[in-house]
């Protein structure tokens, strides 16, 4: 089977009638970039730097994050690399960072609400990115943006650092495009203001259906009632795709629901040409894209936009789900 896959590399990632359709990967270390080749994806789409920040005991310099993000941009030639600043707290916490004790941790105190608070921090990851800037296509990609304010205060900081980089000298990409993670349902429901201030979306659905749905992902007792399917979490990705064409703003979708070949005709019925998964994805999406009309795709929308339920969801994507090899 995973040879069959395999034979899927290099073929064109696109629907079986020719909407090319990118197929991008998540990482979180430069080891992994050897799938990213291997399985042809398009980009990286997600580089989670959480995990250079973790075991360890203090925080990674800029020359530290800077030679793992050069290497990041170098090594993918010109594709895409979506770096997203810190985010901590909530499920991943760090050890030499102290932070409250919270009975909420997944609405406390975590990701860009940390980076706003510790400048010295935010400043010195926004360095080293910008300064990887300038050895390929990288992009920056803010985390739980909840709010207009914070996104132009991260803005603002970045401004700083890159004022600073120019006082010193030192090249990086003056246009680098800069996107937010759509996670929250306050970020989806002034997604229309959101659009107009950024290059891109990256649609977080790990986060969104916790919060849409009011249901801790890391809770093994709730875990039945995480669901993606849910028509809530339909509804707030229209809107979210809707704002960002009226805005010429590109989408992609980075969280677990890319990578499920369950919701491929659904990202094919709102027209989103981007998902960013874990490595271990891409093939099998592809396999399945491949055998995916897109002019099914509204089709597919009418059906879904009806459904009122989970199963009503599952059921109307079914007959377009394509496993066969
Ligand atoms: C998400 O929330 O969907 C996402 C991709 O980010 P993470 O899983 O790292 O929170
Ligand atoms: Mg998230």
């Amino acid at each position: 089977m995973r040879e069959r896959l395999q034979l899927l590399a290099h073929l064109p990632s696109q629907t079986a009638d020719g909407r090319t359709v990118q197929l991008a990967a998540n990482i979180s270390s430069v080891k992994e970039l050897d799938l990213v080749f291997k399985n042809n994806a398009s980009g990286v789409g997600l580089f989670r730097t959480e995990f250079l920040y973790m075991d360890r005991s203090t925080f990674p310099e800029e020359e530290e994050q800077f030679a793992v993000y050069r290497e990041v941009a170098e090594q993918l030639q010109g594709k895409r690399a979506v770096i997203r600043t810190l985010d901590i707290g909530g499920d991943k916490p760090l050890d030499y960072l102290e932070l409250p004790e919270e009975d909420n941790p997944s609405l406390g105190y975590r990701a860009i609400r940390v980076m706003l608070d510790r400048k010295d921090l935010f400043k010195t990851q926004l360095r080293a990115i910008l300064r990887a800037s300038h050895y390929g296509n990288v992009r920056i990609m803010y985390p739980m943006i909840a709010s207009l304010d914070e996104l132009r205060k991260a803005n603002e900081m970045l401004e700083e650092a890159k004022s600073e980089l120019r006082t010193e000298g030192i090249p990086f990409r003056e246009e680098i495009e800069v996107g937010i993670m759509i996670e929250l349902p306050a970020a989806v429901m002034i997604s229309d203001s959101l659009a107009r201030e950024v290059d891109f979306f990256s649609i977080g659905t790990n986060d969104l259906v916790q919060y849409v749905l009011a249901v801790d992902r890391m809770n093994e007792t709730v875990a039945h009632l995480y669901d993606p399917f849910h028509p809530a979490i339909l509804q707030m990705l229209r809107i979210t795709v809707d704002s960002a064409r009226r805005h010429g703003t590109h989408v992609s979708v980075c969280g677990e629901m890319a990578g499920d070949i369950r919701a491929l005709p659904l990202w094919i019925a709102l027209d989103v040409s981007e998902l960013s998964m874990s490595v271990q994805s891409i093939l099998r999406v592809k396999n399945s894209l491949l055998q995916t009309r897109h002019s099914d795709g509204p089709k597919i929308l009418g059906d879904l936009v009806r459904c009122t339920t989970s199963k009503e969801m599952m059921d109307a994507l079914n007959p377009y789900v394509h496993t066969d090899l």
